[in-house]
């Protein structure tokens, strides 16, 4: 019975003093631990970059984060890299041809428009976005704004 409670009090008691201070197995054990807990948060922070940068699609980035979070990395993980859209989105976009023609990319449908075009002639979407530095609108295909030269980060 009393060394049960003892046990129990043992485990409230954790602290950075206790943590240096152990030896042995138990150092082991703490630094796996901390471990783990750098490779799930890590791991979170790279699933949620990557599936913001492939897709737009709110379910599957919150499906992704889902994978990893509720389901832990090691079974997480493996799920996203064959579930994840294969290419970036930006990659998806003909931009650069597109540039040069004069044309922008509808990033919705994919369908080329002329670059004074405010919406999609074919789906209306919005085909442009404010500069974050300069706040004039430039193509959202653009790599950077074509007006003050910021990056295009989304
Ligand atoms: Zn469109
Ligand atoms: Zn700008």
């Amino acid at each position: 019975m009393t060394e049960s409670v003892g046990i129990v009090v043992n485990k409230s008691t954790w602290s950075f003093e206790n943590f240096f201070a152990a030896q042995g197995m138990s150092l082991v054990i703490n630094i796996a631990m901390i471990v783990i807990i750098l490779f799930r948060v890590l791991t979170i922070i790279g699933v949620a970059k990557d599936i913001i940068a492939r897709t737009n699609k709110l379910w599957l980035q919150i499906f992704s984060l889902f994978l990893v979070t509720i389901l832990s990395p090691v079974i997480g993980l493996p799920i996203y890299l064959v579930i994840r859209p294969v290419g970036y989105k930006r990659d998806r976009l003909p931009w650069r041809e597109a540039a040069v023609m004069n044309l922008v990319v509808c990033y919705n449908c994919g369908t080329l428009n002329p670059k004074d075009h405010e919406c999609c002639l074919a789906c209306g979407e919005t085909l442009k976005i404010k500069c974050k530095q300069c706040n004039k609108n430039y193509p959202h295909s653009y790599g950077y704004c074509s007006h003050c030269g910021a990056p295009n980060i989304e």
